[in-house]
């Protein structure tokens, strides 16, 4: 009733303002005509429609004036009969006596060339073969380990050995589908790989490297990860062909999203179609920077909500993507997150990051990590575990419980039961969050390194004092034993598992590919680095007392022994969890220089994991009593 409520009162307000519900507006192709639509302000005063034959340069080859659906609509329309697949469009919005400039509008699904015209496509010409039959792998929010890449990290380096460097089609060569599969994850979190403006892509020649946080075409794939970006129709099946070949290998692919800014203001697609109406603003007229990036969009705008929902609906629909993941999703307010979720099917994941780079210009209640439980079914990044594994994210050389450092026990805890109640974590011990945030675990991202700050190596090297080649490993696999085994959803960094570095660059967002690739030597050279990685996901996999995707049985089946500095350990009774065959199982982290012992229960158990070695088989067997863990390592046994 509530819900029929606020959509009755929403469907209301957006009448009000003049604004279309669900329009994807944008250009409607058919071989005898395209409809060209775009909404507005209500006041606008004009909008001119500009035909091009290219995405970049020349003069329009045809103008027109398009005209409001009705008086005093909002949406304007343009019939232009003729088959004009193969041109490129522009809309020109003139708001307050001037033309706010051209653009593709807000729902070009095809562009030109650094995305600056809208193109004209015939979608099912895009469609690779088989693409009818591709669905989304089924695997449960439970069963996820997601795995978040860079095409340019991943695939650049000429160790790499790939065909399509830096390319979406990179992950369609049997090298990457074969690498993944071997390590075992089965969503690879791609970064933002949308229309985005910081690579030139009329110069892919010369190396250049971004992240792509700063959108312009929300609904179109980047043209720099094409082979072709001035073909509008080649960046659009080479991503579905990445999906289809991810898919066919079981693997999720989650799309990076970042509705809360945009690349600038003036220029941007939101900017041009619908003056000041997308962007939240201060009290004195400025523009709020909630995302330290200049601007941020005001998600609690009717506009703007539905334009996320159908935008994330489109993805799902036209590219089959499996879930996603949301930059700074503090910046959108709870009610947007809900609907997102509402709209889209079940099995679609959605995260984010549970905060914002700034403060924000709206009242209402934020998508932020303490409110993820008013969002069921949406999980968020826990700096809790991060930073009391590695150390604190506003310093680099800072150490915790990895570098020895007590005190950050309570917090791992947090961690290993997914941010849930639970009777044996001291809340007034966590780093970050005195209350659990989480119903559930799955709504929780357990993770030690990201794209964001020092990858896991950089932070050992510059966090612990004269760690040692061999400690680097020890404490790199311990931390992703304490990753791994969480009840929250498991995220590694690509190259990780390869021990990469990025020679100590904590922002590098725009280093070069010297910095930013993957060594793909390096696992020849640490091969015990992958291949613990690889068991331990496979022991993940097997078990389900690991992933029990449940607070109830995470509270009534997984209990801590006493802690002490530098050791966390928990118990599981696995005969409470469905489908787990082993009985009671055992997991100690010792981030202590030297070994030390728990107290368990008289019995025969076998050792699955221990002294930098892990396989779900069984390495040994030990009596119960008590029981040694080596120094920088994890341990894990059972009966
Ligand atoms: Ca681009």
């Amino acid at each position: 009733m509530k819900r029929f409520t606020a959509l009755l009162m929403a469907l209301v307000m957006a009448v009000l303002a003049g604004q279309t519900l669900n329009a994807r507006t944008g250009v409607k192709y058919t071989p005898a005509a395209s409809e060209f639509t775009v909404e507005t302000n209500a006041d606008a005063q004009q909008v001119k429609l500009r035909l091009y034959k290219e995405g970049i340069g020349g003069k329009a080859v045809k103008t027109i004036n398009m005209k409001r659906t009705q008086q005093g609509s909002a949406l304007w329309h343009a019939d232009v009969k003729g088959d004009l697949k193969g041109k490129f469009y522009t809309f020109d919005v003139k708001y307050n006596g001037k033309f706010r400039g051209e653009s593709p509008g807000i729902w070009a699904t095809a562009v030109g060339v650094n995305g600056k015209r809208g193109a004209i496509v015939d979608m099912n010409e895009t469609n690779p073969q088989g693409w009818n039959t591709d669905k989304r792998p089924n695997i449960a929010a439970k069963d996820l380990i997601l795995y978040e890449m860079h095409h340019r990290d991943f695939s650049i380096d000429e160790s790499g050995g790939f065909t399509y460097k830096g390319k979406f089609l990179a992950l369609t060569e049997p090298r990457a589908i074969s690498h993944l599969k071997a390590l075992g994850v089965n969503a690879v979190h791609i970064l933002p790989s949308f229309d985005y403006a910081s690579v030139d892509e009329t110069r892919l020649g010369e190396p250049q490297y971004n992240w792509g946080y700063d959108p312009v075409n929300y609904n179109v794939p980047e043209g720099g990860y094409s082979t072709d970006p001035y073909k509008p129709e080649v960046r659009i099946n080479e991503f579905k062909q990445m999906v289809q070949a991810l898919h066919k290998a079981g693997i999720k692919v989650i799309l990076d999203v970042v509705y809360n800014h945009t690349w600038n203001i003036d220029g941007s697609n939101f900017q041009r179609t619908c003056p000041d109406y997308f962007y939240r603003k201060n009290a004195d007229g400025t523009y709020s920077n909630g995302s330290g990036c200049g601007n941020e969009t005001a998600s609690e705008r009717e506009g703007m909500r539905q334009f996320m929902i159908e935008s994330v609906k489109y993805w799902v629909d036209e590219y089959h993507i499996d879930g996603f993941r949301f930059d700074l999703m503090g910046v959108h307010d709870i009610e947007t997150m809900n609907a997102i979720r509402a709209a889209v099917p079940q099995d679609i994941f959605i995260y984010g990051e549970g905060w914002s780079a700034g403060s924000c210009a709206y009242t209402g209640e934020l998508a932020m990590k303490a409110n993820i439980n008013k969002m069921p079914g949406i999980a968020a990044f826990s700096d809790e575990m991060r930073d009391a594994l590695r150390g604190p994210w506003d310093s680099n050389s800072k150490a915790a419980f990895l570098g020895g450092v007590k005190g950050n026990e309570e917090s791992i805890k947090f961690g290993i039961v997914g941010a849930i109640k639970h009777p044996g974590v001291d809340y007034s011990k966590v780093n970050y969050s005195k209350a659990p945030y989480a119903s559930e675990p799955t709504q929780m991202i357990a993770y030690v390194s990201c794209h964001d700050d020092m990858c896991l190596v950089d932070r050992l090297k510059a966090s612990v004092k004269g760690i040692t080649p061999d400690e680097l490993i020890r404490l790199d696999l311990l931390a992703q034993t304490a990753v791994l085994t969480s009840q929250g959803v498991p995220f590694l960094l690509s190259g990780e598992e390869m021990l990469r570095d990025k020679k100590g660059v904590h922002n590098s967002y725009e280093s070069p590919d010297s910095i930013n690739h993957l060594d793909w030597d390096n696992l020849e050279r640490y091969p015990q680095v992958m291949e613990y990685y690889k068991n331990l996901i496979a022991l993940r996999k097997a078990h389900p007392a690991f992933h029990m995707g449940d607070a109830d049985l995470v509270r009534s089946n997984l209990d801590f022994l006493p802690t002490e500095n530098c050791l966390v350990a928990y118990h599981i009774n696995g005969r409470g969890v469905p489908g787990e065959q082993w009985g009671d199982i055992y997991v100690a982290l010792n981030a202590n220089k030297r070994a030390r012992t728990i107290d368990i229960p008289e019995g025969s158990y076998t050792v699955v994991c221990r002294n930098i070695k892990c396989n779900t088989n069984g390495l040994a067997t030990v009596k119960g009593g008590k029981v040694t863990i080596p120094a920088q390592s994890a341990l894990i046994l059972h009966n």
